[in-house]
């Protein structure tokens, strides 16, 4: 299948209708973009009713936030936790389930809305599943994207989904992108923090710690994608996202360093206009829009004061200190299979910084070696995708035992 980007007009929604509830599921729902999602859900009641949430493992706040929300359905996937999210929720209305198969059952309940909110590729199925239905998919996870844009934006497009990006920077794009004349856009820009490694030369970054690289200084994100943000493999990550959402060339998407992060993303237009989106660093702004499209919701997120930030600070980002970003631009313009791969690879990398087995420089290193040892290929659907994923994972593991031979020899 050719890499092609989505030739995409901004989708019509459905309506608020003035006195009807927006049904949501949320999958994914106790982690970082879950719980502020669920937070928004719990302070608007009049506006959204819930179907389905679901977890990885953590069946106390599932059974909890499941049981507040009065959800339908609560889906665990460890299946080794079904027993206790059951006992949890008995005596109440919701129902119990576990397993992968329950989640991607859970994505064809027709609630007019589906959050995709789990990290990385295991939220594939459930996504494509929600697109499928041509539900509204409200998208975090953006290793959906990565993995496999072309299918995802394909079912959309057959179905009538619209994919609406939660992600800061897409969510800015979205909001300022003239989708009824896109002759009109010169280009995209995406900001990056820098995370907390900015500043740091390669050898200061050699020695820096798990704990070093989860503090970022700006956003509160669960673990993988705090670990993205410091090799900025999130930003490449986001480059790749961009393509598949916007109708824009891979050379028209640009990445700028802002340390503050105001302004969330920036539409260049052949006139010479550039137009941002500005805010505080808070993800309920971007979640609520999405819930909210083609609406607005009020948020109690801090109000921006231009005053009190005083000035924004803007530099080129460094592909020498963070060859992250090189790698995942290779990897778009090689196409095919070549971005499932960089995906699966830089989850196994992260895990493995994660869990002490390599040092952070490393991560791009396995990423890299991965890329190298893959041939890119045609994928004609989802089992291709998830077949490739699979290898890639295990090629990562490979790179990673000879990274360690090597180290010790
Ligand atoms: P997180 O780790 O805090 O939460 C992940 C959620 O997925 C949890 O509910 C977890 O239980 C569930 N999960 C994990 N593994 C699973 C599996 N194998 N099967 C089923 N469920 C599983 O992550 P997060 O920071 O909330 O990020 C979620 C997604 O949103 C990621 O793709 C991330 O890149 C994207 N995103 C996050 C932020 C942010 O501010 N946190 C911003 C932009 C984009
Ligand atoms: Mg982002």
């Amino acid at each position: 299948m050719e890499m092609t980007n989505a030739p995409m007009a901004k989708p019509s929604a459905r309506e608020f209708d003035a006195v009807g509830l927006r049904s949501v599921s949320v999958f994914g729902s106790t982690g970082s973009i879950g719980c502020n999602t669920v937070e928004l859900l719990s302070q608007n009641p009049e506006k959204f009713s819930v179907d389905a949430l679901t977890a990885g493992s953590n069946w106390q706040l599932l059974a909890k936030q499941a049981v507040e929300l009065g959800a339908s359905v609560a889906v665990i996937n460890d299946e080794s936790k079904y027993k206790d999210l059951k006992n949890s929720l008995s005596g109440t209305n919701v129902e119990a389930q576990a397993g992968n198969d329950a989640l991607v059952e859970a994505a064809k309940i027709p609630s007019d809305m589906v959050v995709a909110a789990i990290v990385g590729a295991a939220g594939l199925k459930p996504t494509i599943e929600a697109a499928k239905r041509g539900a509204m998919v409200a998208l975090a996870n953006k290793e959906c994207l990565v993995s496999a844009g072309d299918i995802l934006i394909k079912e959309a497009e057959k179905s009538g989904a619209s994919i609406i990006p939660v992600d800061s920077e897409h969510s800015a794009i979205f909001q300022v992108f003239d989708f009824d004349n896109p002759e009109s856009v010169a280009g995209i820009t995406l900001t990056a923090s820098g995370g907390p490694f900015r500043d740091f030369s390669l050898t200061e970054m050699q020695s820096v710690t798990r704990e070093d690289a989860l503090n970022h200084p700006n956003w509160d994100m669960g673990a993988k994608i705090s670990i993205d943000s410091a090799t900025m493999m999130n930003k490449g990550l986001e480059i790749i996202e961009a393509f598949h959402l916007f109708p824009v060339g891979m050379d028209e998407i640009d990445v700028l360093v802002h340390p503050q992060s105001v302004v969330h993303s920036l539409v260049s237009y052949v006139d010479g206009s550039v137009l941002a989106q500005m805010g505080t660093p808070d993800m309920k702004t971007p979640i609520s829009c999405a819930l909210a499209w083609p609406g607005r919701m009020a948020v109690s997120a801090q109000k921006l004061s231009l005053a009190d930030v005083g000035r924004l600070d803007f530099m080129a980002p460094d592909t020498a200190r963070f060859p992250a970003l090189g790698l995942a631009r290779s990897a778009l313009q090689i196409g095919k299979s070549a971005p499932t791969i960089l995906n699966a690879a830089n989850e196994v990398a992260v895990m493995a910084f994660l869990q002490g087995k390599i040092g952070f420089l490393q991560i791009a290193v396995v990423v890299e070696g991965a890329l190298e040892s893959m041939n890119s290929c045609e994928m004609g659907g989802i089992d291709d995708v998830l077949a490739i994923d699979s290898e890639a994972r295990d090629v990562a593991q490979n790179v990673i035992k000879n990274l360690n031979f090597k180290i010790k020899k």
